[in-house]
């Protein structure tokens, strides 16, 4: 299977922005095992900023974009040395593609894009994408930037024609309420459809519900279902689980792509 795993923050790195070693050690080690299965794996990994607040001991995670682009800047770099070195001991070789939202909005670059991504997976390398933090800006009216990597890694999903996508987050899953609040939330294990009910549910972004980015989920599960990728979201605290979701088995919520005739 042809796999894209989006990987957070909060499953990357402590809350003051240093690296969660052993978080990152048991991922990459699941991942190096499941490409050795015989899947082909895309790592969608943010962090950069993070890190880079980590790495240059800035107070938290800075208000102003040349400082937040400078913190990314520095982040991009320790993200991409880790994994090197980490997935290097399992021999497999990485690559980082860094992309602003014109890259993937403009057919000619998405196409230049979907050829320099694919050919690295048909050279056997994994690929890691993040969004390039240190030059996308947001303007009035010029907007160059996805915003965050729950829809960047569905349209990665999309360019390399994944079978599935994986979402470790900080919560299991898709829940009937948060669950954070409420003892009676129920997970929620199989969406067929996105229905309006759905997206009330995960709420905006910022509202009680929405704290844990479901809302951009539900966007990224949208996209991911329309080109037929089944796509999981599931607690990255525990990497193993990704063993379980490449062999179909239940765990996290799993939004059922779109097949033909369907
Ligand atoms: N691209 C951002 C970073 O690497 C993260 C975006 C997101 O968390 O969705 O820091």
């Amino acid at each position: 299977m042809r796999i894209v795993v989006k990987v957070g923050t909060s499953t990357l790195a402590h809350a003051a922005g240093l690296l969660n070693i052993r978080r990152v050690e048991g991922l990459v080690k699941v991942l190096s095992d499941l490409k050795n299965e015989g899947h082909q794996l895309v790592l969608v990994s943010s962090g950069a900023i993070g890190m880079g607040v980590g790495k240059l001991n800035l107070p938290g995670r800075p208000a102003d974009m040349p400082t937040k682009q400078a913190a990314a800047a520095v982040g991009q770099c320790e993200l991409m040395y880790t994994y090197d070195k980490l997935f290097g001991a399992y021999n497999h070789t990485v690559a980082q593609l860094l992309l602003t939202a014109e890259d993937v909005n403009f057919p000619r670059r998405r196409q230049n894009f979907e050829n320099t991504i694919n050919r690295l997976l048909e050279l056997n390398a994994l690929p890691i994408v993040n969004e390039n933090d240190a030059v996308a800006t947001d303007e009035v009216g010029m907007s160059t930037t996805i915003g965050e990597n729950d829809t960047l890694s569905a349209i990665v999903s999309e360019c390399v024609g994944a079978d599935l996508l994986i979402l470790l987050s900080d919560i299991d899953g898709l829940y009937t309420a948060d669950p954070r609040k409420d003892e009676h939330a129920a997970l929620i294990p199989e969406v067929r459809e996105i229905t309006p009910e759905l997206k009330a549910l995960a709420g905006e972004p910022g509202s009680a519900l929405g704290t844990g980015g479901m809302a951009t989920k539900l966007k990224a599960a949208e996209i991911a279902m329309a080109c037929g990728c089944d796509m999981v979201i599931a607690n990255g605290q525990r990497p193993e689980q990704l063993y379980d979701i490449a062999a179909g088995r239940h765990t996290g919520t799993r939004f059922v792509g779109r097949r033909e005739g369907q």
